[in-house]
C-alpha cells in the first residue's frame, strides 16, 4: 500500500515549492508530499487518490488562491477526504477570515506565512495534524471497489462475477458516505451506477463481464491461436481435464464464461468427494484446482463464452461471441448444467433484486434475520439451506414431493432436521411473486389447491438443471434433453465410419470431441465423477491424438 499522502496547494509556485520541500525534509519517509500549484490541480489529485483508495493524511491550501481559493478547496476536498485534517496558510492580513474559516470548513489550524523556521512554526502544527489523523484515519482500500444500487440487477451481476471470480472487492450502496464520494472522485452521479473502480483506480460504469474480467486482471484472451486440447467449460469436469491435460504434456486452454468452479464453486460445503473428510467449500476446491492447472502450464480464459463448434478437416474450431475463434487437435465439452427457470406470474421481474438462481452467496449477510425461500429439492437446495440458516431467522425449504427422502442424501436430510430454523414445506409451489423496488411477497400453494401469501425479500431457485447445448446443434448428437452423446449412444452412421472404428466411451459423434461431467448423457451428477471423467477424456484424448497423426 502506499504511503499516506500530505498535499500541499498554492498558486505561487515558489512557495508551494518550498513548504513541499519542507516538508519532505522532515515527513518523506513515512508520507507522500504531493504539491499541488492550483485548488483544481489539487481537487484532480485527491480524485485520483480516492479511486485509488489510498490515504491522505493532512491538506495544507493557500487562503489567497485565484478561481479556487483555499477555503473552497477545503471545503471540496472534504467531500472526497472527511478524515484528512486541514490547515490554511495566509498572511497576517487575513487572520480575521481564518478564524471566521474555522467554523465554515472545520478548518484544524491556520498558519501564518512565513513559516520559518520549520522546526518551531510548521512541524510542530503537521506533528499534531498528523497525530490527530492518525487517531482517526481513513482506512486505505486496496481491494476493487463496486457502487450501485441496493435491489439492482446489473449492479448484483457484477458483484455476482467478481465473488465467483474470487476477486476481492468491497461494496458501496448509493446511499453510503464513501459510495458517494467514489462517484464524486470519477465525476459520476447515481444515474451511471454500477460503477467499478480497479486497484489501479481505472473506472467502469456498469461495464460487461469481459471488460470486467481483463480489468481486474483475469485472463480473457488465449496466448495461441491453436491448441492440442481445448477444454470448454470451468467446472470440475474441465478443470480436471485441465490439470491431466496440461500435466501430461498437451497444449491446452481452458474457456469458461463465467467463472471457474461451474455449479460445485455455488456450493457452500461439498461433504461427500474424496479426500475431504471435514468437507470443503466450492470456493477452496475451485481454487486449488485452478492453481494446480496453472502451475501445470494450462490458460485459464474467463469471459469466454463459446458460441459454435465446427469441423475444418482435423483442426476443431471454436468460436466466441466476439466472432474471434481458437482451434485445436481435439476438444473436451464440459459445459454441466444451469438450472432451469422457475415461472410464476411476477417472478421474473425480480431477478437479481430478491430471486435468484443458485447460492447467491453474496446477499447472505443481507439476509440476517429475515425470511428466506429455498426452491428445490436436491443436494444443492439442502446445502444453500444450511448456508442461509446461518444469516436468515429462518429458512423455508419449498418441495413439491412429500418430502426430501427420494432427492436428497441422507446426510443433509440429517442436518436440515436437526436445524429448528429450517421448516420444510412438502407439496407445495411457488405460484407469484409481488413487490415493488424489490421482492417482497411470495404466493405459496399447497398440493389441495389452497394458497398464501408470505413476507419475504428473499427466493433463492435449486431446480431441475438443464444442459444449455443448444450451439452443439447440427454438430454434435445430442439427447432428447439437449445432453451430449457419447461412446455407445452415438447413433450409428457417425462420423467415425471413416476412421473404421466405433466412438470412444467418452467422445461425442463428432471424432476428437470428448464430453465430460453433467453435460454428458446418463452421466452420474456429481463432482467426483465429473472430474474424474475430465480426467478419462484426457487419456481418450491422447488416444486419439495418436490416431489421427
Ligand atoms: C449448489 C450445488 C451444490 C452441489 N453440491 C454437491 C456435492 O456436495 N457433492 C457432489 O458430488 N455434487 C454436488 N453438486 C453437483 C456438482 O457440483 C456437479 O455435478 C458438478 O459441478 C458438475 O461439474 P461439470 O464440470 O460437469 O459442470 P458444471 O459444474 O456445471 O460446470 C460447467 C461450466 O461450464 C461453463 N459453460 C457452460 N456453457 C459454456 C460455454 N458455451 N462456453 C464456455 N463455458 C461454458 C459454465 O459457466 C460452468 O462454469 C452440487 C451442485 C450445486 C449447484
Amino acid at each position: 500500500m502506499a504511503k499516506p499522502a500530505i498535499l500541499t496547494v498554492d498558486d505561487d509556485p515558489a512557495v508551494s515549492r518550498a513548504v513541499a520541500r519542507d516538508l519532505r525534509k522532515q515527513y518523506a519517509e513515512d508520507y507522500r508530499i504531493i504539491r499541488a500549484d492550483s485548488g483544481q490541480e489539487a481537487l484532480d489529485a485527491l480524485k485520483e487518490l480516492k479511486l485509488r483508495g489510498e490515504q491522505v493524511a493532512v491538506l495544507l491550501a493557500d487562503y489567497r488562491m485565484p478561481n479556487m481559493t483555499g477555503l473552497q478547496f477545503l471545503e471540496a476536498a472534504m467531500d472526497l477526504f472527511p478524515r484528512a485534517r486541514r490547515v490554511l496558510l495566509t498572511a497576517y492580513a487575513d487572520t480575521d477570515a481564518a478564524i471566521q474559516a474555522i467554523n465554515v470548513v472545520d478548518l484544524d489550524h491556520y498558519l501564518l506565512k512565513p513559516w520559518h523556521p520549520p522546526e518551531e512554526k510548521l512541524y510542530p502544527v503537521i506533528d499534531a495534524m498528523i497525530e490527530a489523523w492518525k487517531a482517526a484515519p481513513d482506512r486505505p482500500v486496496a481491494d476493487v471497489k463496486v457502487v450501485g444500487h441496493r435491489w439492482s440487477a446489473p449492479s448484483f451481476k457484477v458483484r455476482d462475477f467478481l465473488a465467483r471470480n474470487m476477486v476481492s472487492y468491497r461494496w458501496y450502496t448509493t446511499d453510503d458516505a464513501e459510495g458517494r464520494r467514489l462517484l464524486t472522485a470519477a465525476g459520476l452521479t447515481e444515474a451511471d451506477v454500477p460503477l467499478v473502480v480497479t486497484q489501479e483506480g481505472k473506472t467502469l460504469v456498469a461495464p460487461g463481464e469481459a471488460e470486467l474480467a481483463a480489468q481486474v486482471g483475469l485472463t480473457t484472451t488465449p496466448a495461441s491461436d491453436f491448441y492440442d486440447l481445448v477444454v470448454v467449460g470451468g467446472g470440475p469436469a474441465g478443470l480436471g481435464a485441465a490439470v491431466y491435460g496440461a500435466s501430461e504434456g498437451l497444449r491446452t486452454v481452458l474457456l469458461e464464461e463465467r467463472a471457474t468452479g461451474g455449479q460445485a464453486g455455488q456450493s457452500s460445503r461439498i461433504e461427500n468427494y474424496l479426500g475431504f473428510p471435514d468437507g470443503v467449500s466450492g470456493a477452496q476446491l475451485t481454487d486449488r484446482a485452478r492453481r494446480q492447472a496453472v502451475k501445470f502450464g494450462a490458460e485459464l480464459l474467463t469471459a469466454c463464452k463459446v458460441t459454435r463448434l465446427a469441423v475444418q478437416g482435423s483442426a476443431r474450431v471454436l468460436h466466441f461471441e466476439d466472432g474471434t475463434t481458437i482451434a485445436a487437435h481435439s476438444v473436451i465439452l464440459a459445459t454441466g448444467v444451469a438450472y432451469r427457470r422457475l415461472h410464476a406470474p411476477g417472478l421474473e421481474q425480480f431477478h437479481g433484486r430478491g430471486v435468484y438462481y443458485g447460492s447467491a452467496s453474496t446477499e447472505a449477510p443481507s439476509c440476517s434475520d429475515q425470511d428466506v425461500y429455498i426452491v428445490g429439492g436436491a443436494n444443492s437446495a439442502g446445502q444453500a439451506a444450511m448456508f442461509f440458516s446461518r444469516y436468515a431467522r429462518r429458512v423455508h425449504l419449498v418441495i413439491r414431493a412429500p418430502s426430501l427422502d427420494a432427492s436428497m442424501s441422507r446426510y443433509l436430510i440429517e442436518q436440515i432436521a436437526a436445524v429448528p430454523t429450517i421448516v420444510v414445506h412438502p407439496c407445495t409451489e411457488i405460484v407469484g411473486a409481488d413487490g415493488d423496488e424489490h421482492l417482497e411477497r411470495l404466493t405459496l400453494r399447497t398440493v389441495d389447491g389452497t394458497e398464501r401469501t408470505v413476507d419475504s425479500s428473499w427466493l433463492f431457485i435449486f431446480i431441475g438443471a438443464e444442459p444449455r447445448t443448444d450451439w452443439l446443434e447440427g454438430v454434435v448428437q445430442r439427447d432428447a434433453r439437449g445432453f451430449v452423446l457419447t461412446g455407445p449412444d452415438v447413433a450409428a452412421g457417425s462420423d467415425h465410419l471413416a476412421l473404421g472404428r466405433d466412438p470412444y466411451h467418452l467422445e461425442s459423434s463428432v471424432p476428437g470431441v470428448f464430453a465430460a461431467g453433467d453435460v454428458r448423457a446418463d452421466s452420474v451428477k456429481r463432482v467426483a465423477s465429473a472430474v474424474g471423467e475430465g480426467a478419462m477424456a484426457v487419456s481418450l484424448v491422447h488416444r486419439y491424438l495418436v490416431e489421427a497423426q
